[in-house]
């Protein structure tokens, strides 16, 4: 099968003939339909130590294509959405519904640690061990996942909106719907209009926003911003600038400055809410005066706060009803073979989100 392989930390992705193992008992092999490039597939390897040659991809909707005999969840044919975090459904936080903080996930930390955390023999290359990026390597024709890695999708969900769900969506809209819990009528900021900033303000629409700002430093952003139903666009020096006294400040950056901005942006009380990924190091310093007197509360956002198995109808139902249209950051598909062309388009500005459509 065909897959993108990145060979150099931070290098650019080579399409070409991968072989794929065979499912063991508990494993399914997904064909891949939709498949879309995340911000965090790209700093994977520069950032957070994944390990090269690997074929990268979390968002991704497709066909089961084949299963281990024990497999009971799905069965060929079935119309699924690729977890990222796939949860193992018995540990405590599982249990406890927060199936987004399962314990027996492994990441690239894991790797950074020396532990091993892809699978190694599930990609190959003329014999070549090739990395599952976040265990799940969608960029490819077909996958292969344990079986609590795939979830069905309703019969009218496009797969390229379902492979929005997969990670965009449910980070950015999780962060204002679980993580801020934005409450009608709250005055709330977006810091970062990539996709996971436009998926929070829709969030945040959804939750009943009354004043909405779009922070970027491009133009082109802010305004898409505004089309979607921000009421106010700033640039960060803007932002920064300004006596804001915010409900909630939803950080979809994670550096320390603009943790910082968001902090000084919230009212007393108020919330911010940190869903951008933070370099390992990076460090923000936080008055311990301000805490105590400000009563201000931080939260971080994984996965937005959303667990998939409980969430994904929820997402389906508001998309379904107009609610929540993230229909409108995709712009045209294209092959797999033009990745490179995505990856550009969308540091660039010049799009939020390209699907790639693998035929
Ligand atoms: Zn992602
Ligand atoms: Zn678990």
């Amino acid at each position: 099968m065909r897959a993108a392989v990145m060979w150099e930390s931070g290098g650019p992705f080579d399409v070409r003939e991968v072989s794929l193992a065979t499912p063991g008992p508990r494993e399914v092999v997904v064909r891949l339909h939709s498949v879309g490039v995340c911000a965090s597939d790209l700093s994977l390897t520069t950032v957070f130590g994944q390990p090269t040659p690997v074929v990268l991809g979390h968002e991704g909707a497709g066909v089961v294509a084949e299963v281990g005999r024990e497999v009971r969840n799905v069965r060929p044919g079935d119309r699924v959405l690729v977890l990222w975090v796939a949860p193992c459904g018995t540990c405590r936080p599982c249990l406890r519904g927060d199936e987004y903080l399962c314990a027996n996930r492994s990441s690239t930390a894991d790797a950074r640690a020396g532990r091993e955390h892809t699978s190694t023999q599930r990609l190959s290359i003329d014999g070549q061990a090739v990395h599952q990026g976040m265990k799940t390597a969608t960029f490819a024709e077909r996958t292969l996942l344990p079986d609590h890695a795939v979830i069905k999708i309703a019969d009218d969900l496009p797969f390229e909106i379902a492979a929005l769900f997969g990670c965009a969506t449910a980070t950015g809209a999780g962060a204002a719907l679980r993580s801020a819990a934005v409450r009608p009528g709250d005055r709330v900021a977006v810091i970062g209009c990539g996709a996971i900033g436009l998926n929070a303000l829709l969030g945040a629409i959804v939750a009943g926003a009354s004043d909405l700002v779009a922070v970027d430093p491009m133009a082109s952003r802010r305004d898409f911003a505004l089309s979607l139903g921000a009421t106010a666009a700033a640039t960060p020096e803007e932002f920064a600038d300004g006596r804001r006294d915010l409900d909630v400040v939803i950080d979809a950056v994670g550096a320390p400055a603009t943790v910082l901005t968001a902090w000084r942006a919230v009212r007393r009380g108020g919330t911010v809410t940190v869903v951008g990924a933070g370099a390992p190091g990076a460090v923000v310093e936080i008055p311990a005066y301000e805490m105590f007197h400000d009563d201000k509360r931080i939260t971080g956002s994984f996965h937005g706060g959303i667990s998939l198995r409980r969430d994904l109808p929820l997402l389906t139902d508001l998309w379904r009803t107009g609610r929540l249209p993230v229909e409108k950051l995709l712009s045209d598909p294209v092959e797999l073979a033009d990745i490179n062309r995505v990856v550009a388009d969308q540091r660039s500005g010049a799009v939020v989100r390209t699907p790639i459509h693998i035929e």
